[in-house]
């Protein structure tokens, strides 16, 4: 069976985490239905790939949902990687407009063998995975969420995003909810703590990762954040951490059906 997994190569958010480094910024590897996701390759992608043992040559979508450093400053070398320098054209891209216009290399965009500007409420499909873009609303206005269908689990990456009242129905069906939480309480261009708790009075999925950590977040402590909104919403939450690695089909409601199914 073909490898499955979510691998963090960074879990910090806003200007002086990323700059400084406090926590990485390379973003998340997803490993399923026998491709391999990068989403939000920001500095430090290469270095915390090979820190952190993952073969980016092996990427076979890259994922940006908006043109913020954080998420995208890496891109250019990630399909550098994927493509070994250029030399075989290969590969998906599905970024966000203005990322696509303002941030892609025309060099690594002509390696690639497909470019996708996503919008919010459409979808494409690669392999037997769906990716549905979702809507967010934040400082980049053509920004976007992913929700990915995979064979194995429904993963949702929500994206740089404020809270808005359609958001918790649009990631309803997610096995996996990937959330970038920046305050604690309230944010003009990012999701809070407060702002998570009315998501998790409205959908429960089977595990909940906090990442995109800023510095008012690390000194409350990301474990003992994650830990009372678990008591409180009876929904497993994690924070996540630097190059973690979980494997989502058991957390998958699909799977856990399956298996039920043989008794
Ligand atoms: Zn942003």
């Amino acid at each position: 069976m073909a490898e499955v997994g979510v691998t963090f190569l960074g879990t910090g958010g806003g200007p002086l985490v990323v700059s400084k480094q406090i926590r990485s910024s390379g973003g998340i590897i997803v490993k399923a239905g026998g491709l391999q996701f990068h989403i939000d390759p920001g500095p430090g992608a290469l270095v915390m790939g090979k820190f952190y043992g993952e073969n980016l040559r092996s990427n076979s979508v890259i994922l940006v949902s908006h043109n913020h450093l954080a998420h995208s400053n890496d891109v250019n070398a990630v399909i550098s990687a994927m493509t070994n320098a250029g030399r075989d054209k290969k590969g998906i891209l599905i970024a966000s407009k203005e990322f696509v216009e303002q941030g892609l290399n025309q060099h690594f965009s002509d390696k690639l063998n497909n470019k996708i500007t996503a919008e919010a409420g459409k979808s494409t499909e690669v392999g037997n995975t769906k990716i549905i873009f979702t809507k967010t609303e934040h400082s980049e206005k053509t920004g976007i969420g992913f929700k990915l269908l995979t064979p194995e689990f429904n993963l949702s990456y929500v994206g740089d995003t404020k809270y808005f009242n359609e958001l918790p129905e649009l990631h309803k069906d997610a096995d996996i909810l990937i959330l970038n939480v920046l305050a604690l309480k309230h944010s003009q261009t990012n999701l809070s703590v407060v702002d998570v708790e009315k998501i998790l009075t409205k959908i429960k999925p089977a595990l909940v990762i906090l990442t995109h950590f800023s510095a008012e977040l690390i000194d409350a402590d990301p474990l003992y954040v994650a830990r009372e909104l678990q008591n409180k919403h009876e929904v497993q939450v994690i924070a996540a951490r630097d190059g973690m690695t979980i494997n989502p089909s058991s957390y998958s409601a699909q799977l856990k059906q399956k298996t039920l199914n043989l008794y």
